[in-house]
């Protein structure tokens, strides 16, 4: 299939052909432009079959047992009649080196199932790239039948920000006993989030993981609520031995009912599509910006005028801008 006919490929995901879902996948996640455009067709195709799963986000920084949480919880949702897919958004990783997110290694127990699906972070080197590859990802799998996404994201920069915006529901896992819990968390995650996990709730780790899920719960309770129905619950659970993986995901479930009725999970989506629509479009505009050919020529020019102050940053802006028009 040298020729790309994307009725074929739409109609293989929908069979839940495996070969066809991750060819796909490949070319969703592919830069030359002709896979592109046969990626957009088969995205439009299955885009009516999609949008149905439970779209749950990860973050947690290495070591804090995001792999073995999510083998943990995915097993769990299998053997209750799931079908999972395991997403993942790191712009540092580098696909020919072996990716180190939702790799099939680390999660061998969930990898070999075959209601099971684990795409590794697409290669990318901007954010908003990877981001884009890992929704139309999850469009694909949710078209293929798969009806829980888990994606999954190191904590650092603005990628949890990019998986929030991606998801229903965004948990972060958290570590206790790491000294003061509370100084260790940036700020702006607990703003991000619909769940704090402490992880690692079991033997000697017990009882500090209990006193860093209420130090959690006084941290969230001075944060304004995003949502009116929701206010974000701390639960600890141990990813090794499976104690709390239920009450997580009856949590996500809850909010998940209780978002639903007042409708805000339906405006949340809306909201999501349109972000991410203008995510593009500034991304095309951009694109569409440094291809110009007098914006080219110019380029190194303006650069340096407005370096030396000889030209104002916003008259060059102007300058650079009237290119796209003319
Ligand atoms: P990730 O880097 O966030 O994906 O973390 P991993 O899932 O690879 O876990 C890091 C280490 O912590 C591994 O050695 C795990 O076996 C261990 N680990 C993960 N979850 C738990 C847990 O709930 N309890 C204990 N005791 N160890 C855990």
């Amino acid at each position: 299939m040298t020729s790309y006919d994307p009725k074929q490929y739409v109609q293989g995901v929908l069979d839940q052909d495996r070969r066809l879902l991750a060819k796909t996948i490949t070319l969703v996640e592919s830069s030359r432009s002709d896979h592109q455009e046969v990626a957009r067709e088969i995205i439009e195709g299955l885009l009516p079959h999609a949008g149905k799963a439970t779209r749950l986000g990860v973050s947690g920084v290495p070591g804090s047992g995001k792999s073995t949480f999510i083998e943990s919880l995915g097993t769990n949702l299998i053997e209750s009649g799931h079908r999972v897919a395991v997403l993942a958004v790191d712009p540092t990783s580098k696909r020919s080196g072996g990716s180190v997110m939702a790799d099939k290694t680390r999660m061998e127990r969930l990898s070999g199932r075959q209601q099971a699906f684990i795409r590794p972070s697409p290669a990318g080197s901007t954010l908003g790239g990877v981001a884009r590859k890992t929704r139309e990802t999850m469009i694909v799998c949710e078209a293929a039948g798969f009806d829980v996404m888990i994606v999954e994201t190191v904590g650092v920069g603005q990628s949890e920000t990019a998986v929030a915006s991606m998801t229903d529901f965004f948990l972060v896992l958290m570590l206790a006993g790491a000294g003061d819990e509370i100084q260790g968390i940036k700020k702006g995650i607990l703003e991000l989030v619909d769940a704090v996990v402490i992880n690692k709730a079991d033997g000697d780790n017990i009882q500090k993981a209990e006193k860093a899920r209420r130090e959690y719960e006084t941290a969230l309770h001075f944060l304004w609520p995003a949502s009116p129905t929701w206010i974000p619950p701390v639960l600890t659970c141990s990813a090794l031995t499976m104690a709390g993986i239920e009450d997580v995901w009856q949590t996500v479930m809850d909010h998940r009912r209780r978002m639903s009725k007042t409708g805000e999970l339906e405006r949340k989506r809306k909201h999501q599509a349109l972000d991410w629509m203008w995510t593009l479009v500034e991304d095309g505009v951009r694109q569409h910006l440094y291809e110009n050919k007098q914006v080219k020529a110019a380029l190194e020019r303006i650069t340096r005028d407005v370096e030396h102050g000889r030209v104002s940053p916003s008259a060059a802006a102007g300058e650079l801008l009237g290119y796209l028009r003319s």
